[in-house]
Order: C-alpha cells, then sequence, then structure tokens
C-alpha cells in the first residue's frame, strides 16, 4: 500500500493559485515569482521560562508580496507552526489585501509554540524574543503585524513596546490589534467576525433569501467566530451548532440547540482561547455532539471559523442538502479538490480571502489611526468596515456574474490581476 501524502497547506495555496494562473494564461515568469515568497526569515527564540529553565522556540515570518505597498500579516502561535503554513498564510494575504483595495502586501508570522503551557510573563518573554529577532526587518513602513490564532491585544502591546524600546522612539503603527486606549482601534476585535457576516449579508440579498429565515452552525468561537456569531445572531439569524476545541480533553465538541444558541449566555461561558465550557454548555440546554458534527447540521449557512483543512474529500458528502452558503471565516478551511463538489450542488462559496478580510481591512484602519496619533469612533469604524466589504463584495461578485464564474474564481482573478499588474508597473518582472 503507498504511503498517504500528509496535506501540505502551502502546496495547496500553490494550487490554488497554479489553476488561476493557468485560466488567466499567467506569463511564465511573473507565475514563478508570484507562486513563492519575496522574502522569509526563520529564526530560534530562546525564552526563560519562570522556573530558570531556558525553552527554545522556533518563530518564522514571510513576505510574500510587497508589490502593493508596506506587507501587513498576522502572527500566530500554534503548536503545530511550520514554514510552509506562514508561507501560504502570506500568499492568501496577499491576495486578501488585492482584493480588497487595500495599499499592502501581504506577509505572516508564527511561532511553534502552545501558549497554554505558558505563563503570562513568559508569554510575554517569548513576544519581545520574536521582536528582537524581526524589529530591522519590519515597521510601519515596511511590515505590519496584527493578530491571528492565539495572539490577542496583549501580545501586540508587548510587541509593540520591544520594538519601540529597540527604535527608541514611538512607533504605534508598528502592530495592529493593539488594545483600545493604548493605540488600538475601536472596532478591531469584532473586525473579521463582522466582516464574514457582511459578506453573508449580501450573497444572501443576491440569492433573495431574507436572513430571518436562515440557520448557522459554527466551527471555532474564537475571535473570528464569536463576532460572526454575534452580528449574525444581532441580524436576526439563528446559530444552532457551534464547535470548539477542548484544552482539557484534547477534543473537538459541536454544541447544538436546535432552536437557537443564545449568544450573550454561550459568550459569557466561553474562555480567552474560545473554549465553551462543556458542562455548563449541556446546563444552558446544548446537547454535547463530537466536535465533527457542525458540518453535518441541517442549516443554511456553514460558517468554518478555526482551522485550515476542515472540509475534504472524506467529508464533504456529509454536508447537508439544505445549506446554501459556505461563508469561509477561517483562513484555507477546504481543500482544493472539493471545491468542485461543491460547486456542482450549488453552494455559494465566499472563499477566505474575501470573507475574513475585515480583519486586515480593520487593521489597515487602525494603522491609519495610529500613523495619525488620531482615533475614530467604533460606529465610523464599523461604518467604513461595512462600507469597504460591501463594495468589495460587488466588485467581485459582478467580475463573477458577467464571467460566469463561482466566486473563488472571480476573487482569485481580480487579486492575481491586481498584484501581477503591480509587479509589472514597478517594472520588477
Ligand atoms: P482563535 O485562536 O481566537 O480561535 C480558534 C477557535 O477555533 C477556538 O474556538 C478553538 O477552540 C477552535 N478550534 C480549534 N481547533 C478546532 C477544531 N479542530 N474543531 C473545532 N474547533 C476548533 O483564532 P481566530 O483568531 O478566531 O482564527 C480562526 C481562523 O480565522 C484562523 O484560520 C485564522 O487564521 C483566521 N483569521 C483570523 C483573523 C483574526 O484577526 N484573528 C483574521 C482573519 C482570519
Amino acid at each position: 500500500m503507498g504511503l498517504v501524502k500528509p496535506y501540505n497547506i502551502f502546496e495547496a495555496a500553490q494550487k490554488q493559485f497554479d489553476r488561476i494562473a493557468d485560466l488567466v494564461s499567467l506569463e511564465p515568469a511573473m507565475r514563478e515569482f508570484l507562486r513563492i515568497p519575496q522574502r522569509e526569515f526563520q529564526f530560534s527564540l530562546p525564552v526563560y521560562l519562570d522556573t530558570g529553565e531556558t525553552r527554545i522556540f522556533r518563530g518564522y515570518k514571510v513576505q510574500f508580496n510587497d508589490a502593493l505597498g508596506p506587507t501587513k500579516g498576522g502572527i500566530r502561535f500554534h503548536p503545530q507552526e511550520t514554514m510552509d503554513t506562514i508561507r501560504a498564510l502570506g500568499m492568501w494575504m496577499t491576495w486578501k489585501c488585492a482584493v480588497t483595495r487595500l495599499p499592502l502586501g501581504g506577509s505572516s508570522s508564527g511561532v511553534a509554540v502552545d501558549t497554554h503551557n505558558l505563563t503570562p510573563k513568559e508569554q510575554e518573554r517569548l513576544c519581545r524574543s520574536f521582536v528582537r529577532q524581526t524589529a530591522y526587518n519590519s515597521g510601519p513602513e515596511w511590515d505590519v503585524m496584527g493578530p491571528d490564532i492565539m495572539t490577542g491585544p496583549q501580545h501586540m502591546l508587548w510587541m509593540l513596546d520591544e520594538y519601540e524600546v529597540i527604535h527608541g522612539r514611538k512607533s504605534p503603527g508598528f502592530i495592529t490589534g493593539k488594545p483600545v486606549g493604548l493605540s488600538g482601534s475601536k472596532g478591531r476585535k469584532e473586525a473579521p467576525g463582522y466582516g464574514v457576516m457582511i459578506a453573508v449579508r449580501e450573497a444572501l440579498k443576491e440569492m433573495g433569501i431574507d436572513i430571518l429565515n436562515t440557520t448557522a452552525s459554527v466551527q471555532g468561537f474564537g475571535t473570528v467566530g464569536r463576532y460572526a456569531v454575534q452580528l449574525y445572531t444581532q441580524m436576526g439569524g439563528k446559530v444552532i451548532c457551534i464547535s470548539c476545541l477542548n484544552h482539557t480533553d484534547h477534543i473537538a465538541y459541536a454544541f447544538r440547540k436546535k432552536d437557537g444558541i443564545d449568544f450573550e449566555q454561550i459568550a459569557a461561558i466561553t474562555d480567552q482561547f474560545g473554549e465553551i465550557d462543556k458542562e455548563r454548555a449541556q446546563e444552558i440546554g446544548c446537547e454535547c455532539l463530537p466536535g465533527d458534527a457542525w458540518i453535518e447540521q441541517n442549516v443554511d449557512i456553514l460558517i468554518p471559523a478555526a482551522m485550515e483543512n476542515q472540509i475534504r474529500l472524506d467529508n464533504v458528502e456529509k454536508i447537508s442538502k439544505q445549506v446554501k452558503i459556505l461563508a469561509e471565516a477561517a483562513n484555507g478551511p477546504t481543500d482544493p479538490d472539493v471545491d468542485p463538489i461543491l460547486n456542482q450542488r450549488g453552494i455559494k462559496v465566499i472563499p477566505d480571502i474575501l470573507a475574513n478580510a475585515g480583519g486586515v481591512v480593520c487593521s489597515y484602519f487602525e494603522q491609519v489611526q495610529s500613523n495619525m496619533n488620531y482615533y475614530w469612533s467604533k460606529d465610523e469604524v464599523l461604518g467604513k468596515l461595512d462600507a469597504h466589504l460591501t463594495s468589495a463584495y460587488f466588485d467581485v461578485s459582478a467580475f463573477a456574474h458577467k464571467n460566469n464564474l463561482p466566486l473563488r474564481d472571480a476573487v482569485y482573478m481580480v487579486a492575481i490581476d491586481r498584484v501581477a499588474r503591480a509587479c509589472q508597473d514597478r517594472g520588477w518582472v
């Protein structure tokens, strides 16, 4: 029996790119230039533990393409972090900034670490150590990080502080996702999840479906999942299932309540890692099912908001016939091999680089505010976010209709074309 090749997220991202490059007959040198990162870094991060021991973590940074402007990307802490994950995220971020017309390139950063096992002081030392390795290869005019999996406002603030100490000046535009009141933007924490539901709202309007008659099932209840659920329920939709990872049991559970999960109730029993308390969820009337049950619910909208590679050839058939929209809140949740099946079934896929772009759009707003040291009201931020994302959605949806393309192909074509033109106009390729 032959060995099964493990899933490689960067190969999946390149496969998506290659398919579109074929469709638009991208010139060979441009194709070669755009399918690999412009720059990448790997480094060791020694961290003193509170016990007096030292542990060495591995850090990664990829500046994928900066033709459109300074690169922007999340920093994630994850035990299974690899250079290839960071390469894929950097590539997707490049397309994400292009499709939303931000004057930014794409990057990504990460550390292979499980922060559940580190005290706050140890996490602070890790954040500072990361910045010490990258402070001369990043900055407001070069490469700007923001939060991603297992990183939040406090991590961003420690990193900013270290950067400012190293450079001897205040540079609040160095990083985004900072605490509000300490050069963070109002609305930033809500933005990625709200952005998902702004795209869903527009898709439902196009399909002539009233949001009040819809139901959804969500995988993941962290930064993105939580606020997607909040806005969706505010708009009148009903979430009937949410799954998350349980760190004590090391497995995922799905919590289902067929008559709808109350957002405030479930948020109140969820920790900072997006883990819902299993016992208390049952007390508020949720059934506790195996983690993968989120995908097989009879709902109209599926929202993967956890990890990559969650919808695959081995589970796509579990998706209910009722599902009309798959909104990719996470980065890379769908194996590219599954796309033809979803298209054939008539499921509208709102691709990650559009669906979860609310995070980077609001990060851009935060950069602008930080660089001016002038901060906007929450209504102003969220109003601008809505206008910006709605217009990005209209752009690509019109292109998709005109050319009779699935939304994913349209989004990729528009994004790759914009980046390729910028590389050409700069005289690079
Ligand atoms: P997070 O760490 O805040 O939350 C992750 C959630 O997923 C948690 O609820 C966790 O329990 C759950 N989870 C993890 N593995 C799971 C599994 N196997 N089954 C079920 N649930 C599982 O992360 P986040 O910031 O919300 O990011 C989620 C996704 O969205 C990632 O793909 C990330 O790259 C992407 N994203 C994040 C942002 C951002 O600003 N945070 C922006 C755009 C995209």
